[in-house]
């Protein structure tokens, strides 16, 4: 088992799914893909899931479930997602309960947690309204007071399990003139609603997670009683949007499980096919694009990683890291995936070739992450909104200030301090200005020097890494004085330059992410991890996005890495900043009969 304890009820699930490859396993790819080709609801498959117990650790301790902190919980949709999108998804609306955990009374979450334990409930959010998808303060679903609770009319679309789900979120209007404070959150029960006083719409045919349930709802006249009102009349946006932050964040593990995937099944390929008398993999270019997917991986680790442990921390600055996890994890490793189908080559378009085909279906169904649950606009929007703040926050930083930012930094990415227990209730709108990562850089760049008085540190890695972060100092320097002196107004008509800014913003914190789980884990994550060498590389890749660099940092570097990439792939492990073991290959077996990969590692 994992050292890390909170990995193993990952890697526990990993074990009892088995090898996607093996084709009986439940959640083969085989078995995925047939179900995607006829659009069919993964029933049987969820059904197991359930009979596992995994809905437990939707539900927080304190209600009776398992959930204790969202590292864990990462992990485990990322294992779930790395076999397929679909199904990881479709069981993943459960945490929509989190509006409940969040702003429940007492009596609706013990109800909650009982539907979704013992009898294997689940919900659906309805935000979206096909006339204001984005525009969630001008939804037009309404609810009408009237006594003993409301009448709801109108329509919510397009809705991820809104006809197989007990539970409906359902954002509505309470007063009409009442702007962001005339919406309410309702948790209806559709089993105490009269059932011909709602409907659902139409199958959704779309193009990835074609077996999902997507759908739509719509009320008619449909009386919720009073008990069904989550909180306050006029605390629905607010509830609505402090929600968003944890499943945004979480958005993250569907795509690092989507990219596991991509990378590896393109492994399978590149180290065996032979071209011009080379496998794929001993050609320089397939193998420098391989490793820069192996690098995203990492990279959007320490940011999802730092993000999922922040959370128990410093709840009141997720305004600010929600946005960035969920605008640049899933487009790095949207990119990473398209990046990787080249070396694949005419494989990736095929629906049925090499592993059963999961390219193509990873392909289509990790292009939604970047959209669904706030878009990348509509997030680097919510971003660029606190610029202000959080340049003038940065600018009167004190001496105080930061001696509070260090043990935060180290609570925050040191995975061997358990991480403490999350509580939602702690969740602002806004930041006010703080975010630990970036206004920590000085503090890393301190501990960076500080390495070269130790002896175990390679001092020549180490001046490349303390360079970089200066760079990345010095990025953010820029970015903070061009705020200052930008003429900035509220509202949606922001500038397209402003949304490239807040792009840069996004890769400049994850670039301090990577240094900060580098400081705190260099004794802990093994020696790949240790040496460093990963990290100039990564570092030197993100900014390599914002400014001019060289082609190449390190040749050497370079094939070090190549060199893990391949290991982790013979060993079978996630790739992943803690590699956890994957169940037992059929692939790898095959290959250790015939020896291949020892050879292939030396090509
Ligand atoms: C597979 C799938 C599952 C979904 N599941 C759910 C679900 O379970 N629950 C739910 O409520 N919704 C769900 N949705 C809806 C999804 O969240 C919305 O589609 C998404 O938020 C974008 O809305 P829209 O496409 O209507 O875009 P619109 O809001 O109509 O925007 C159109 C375009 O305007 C631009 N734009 C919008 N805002 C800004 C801005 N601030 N700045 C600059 N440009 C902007 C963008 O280019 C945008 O794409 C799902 C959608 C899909 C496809």
């Amino acid at each position: 088992m994992h050292p890390l304890i909170q990995y193993r009820v990952a890697q526990l699930l990993e074990q009892d799914l088995g090898d996607p490859n093996h084709l009986e396993s439940t959640l083969s790819f085989k078995k995925v893909i047939e179900l995607d080709e006829e659009e069919a609801f993964p029933e049987a498959e969820l059904n197991w899931l359930y009979n596992w117990h995994l809905q437990d650790y939707y539900v927080p301790v304190d209600c009776g479930g398992k959930f204790t902190n969202f590292e864990e919980f990462l992990a485990l949709v990322r294992v779930l997602s790395r076999r397929d999108q679909t199904t990881g998804i479709a069981f993943t609306t459960m945490f929509w309960s989190f509006l409940c955990w969040m702003a429940g009374t007492e009596e609706q979450k013990q109800k909650l947690a009982q539907f979704m334990i013992e009898e294997h409930g689940t919900m659906c959010l309805g935000y979206s309204e096909r006339e204001h998808g984005s525009d969630l303060v001008n939804g037009g679903l309404t609810a009408t007071k009237v006594p003993g609770g409301y009448l709801l009319n109108g329509e919510k679309w397009p809705i991820n399990r809104a006809t197989r789900s007990g539970v409906t979120f359902v954002l509505a209007r309470t007063d009409a003139e009442g702007g962001a404070k005339g919406l309410s959150l309702f948790m209806i029960d559709k089993r105490e609603i009269s059932n011909s006083e709602y409907y659902n719409l139409p199958k959704i045919l779309t193009h990835g997670i074609r077996g999902s349930d997507m759908s739509g709802i719509g009320f008619n006249n449909c009386f919720v009683p009073d008990s069904m009102l989550l909180r306050q009349e006029g605390d629905g946006l607010e509830i609505g949007l402090k929600g968003f932050q944890i499943t945004r964040t979480l958005c993250a593990a569907f795509a690092q499980g989507a990219a596991d995937t991509a990378l590896r099944t393109t492994l399978n390929f590149a180290l065996k096919r032979v071209v011009y008398n080379k496998t794929v993999f001993a050609l320089p270019q397939p193998r420098k694009t391989l490793v820069d997917a192996f690098l995203d991986i990492l990279i959007c680790d320490c940011e999802t990683i730092g993000a999922a442990r922040g959370f128990s921390v410093i709840p009141e600055q997720f305004s600010v890291w929600s946005a960035v996890v969920k605008y640049f994890v899933p487009t790095q490793l949207e990119k990473m995936v398209n990046d990787v189908y080249v070396v694949l080559g005419s494989r990736f378009y095929m629906r049925d070739e090499h592993d059963c085909g999961i390219f193509q279906k990873v392909l289509r169904d990790n292009s939604i992450i970047s959209m669904f649950d706030g878009s990348t606009v509509v997030n680097l929007h919510a971003l660029m909104l606190q610029f202000r703040q959080l340049t003038k926050y940065r600018a009167k930083r004190k001496p105080e200030t930061m001696a509070e930012i260090k043990p935060r930094l180290a609570t925050i990415f040191s995975l061997q301090q358990p991480a403490p227990n999350f509580e939602p209730e702690k969740l602002e709108l806004f930041s006010r200005g703080a975010d630990d990562s970036l206004q920590g850089l000085e503090i890393a760049l301190q501990q960076l020097e500080d390495l070269r008085q130790e002896s175990n540190v390679n001092q020549e890695t180490l001046e490349k890494l303390i360079n970089l972060g200066k760079l990345v100092l010095d990025e953010l320097n820029v970015h903070d004085e061009l705020i200052a002196q930008s003429k900035f107004e509220f509202g949606h008509e922001q500038s397209p330059e402003l949304f490239e800014i807040a792009k840069k913003y996004c890769t400049l914190h994850a670039a301090a992410c990577c240094l900060h789980m580098w400081i705190y884990n260099r004794q802990l994550l093994g020696e790949f991890f240790a040496s460093g060498e990963w990290l100039v590389l990564s570092l030197h890749r993100l900014l390599r996005t914002i400014r001019p660099m060289p082609y190449l940092i390190s040749e050497v570097y370079l094939e070090n890495v190549a060199q893990e990439l391949v290991r982790l792939h013979r060993e079978n492990k996630l790739f992943s900043i803690v590699p956890i073991q994957l169940a037992q290959s059929e692939i790898n077996k095959q290959e250790d009969q015939t020896n291949a990969i020892t050879e292939l590692v030396h090509v």
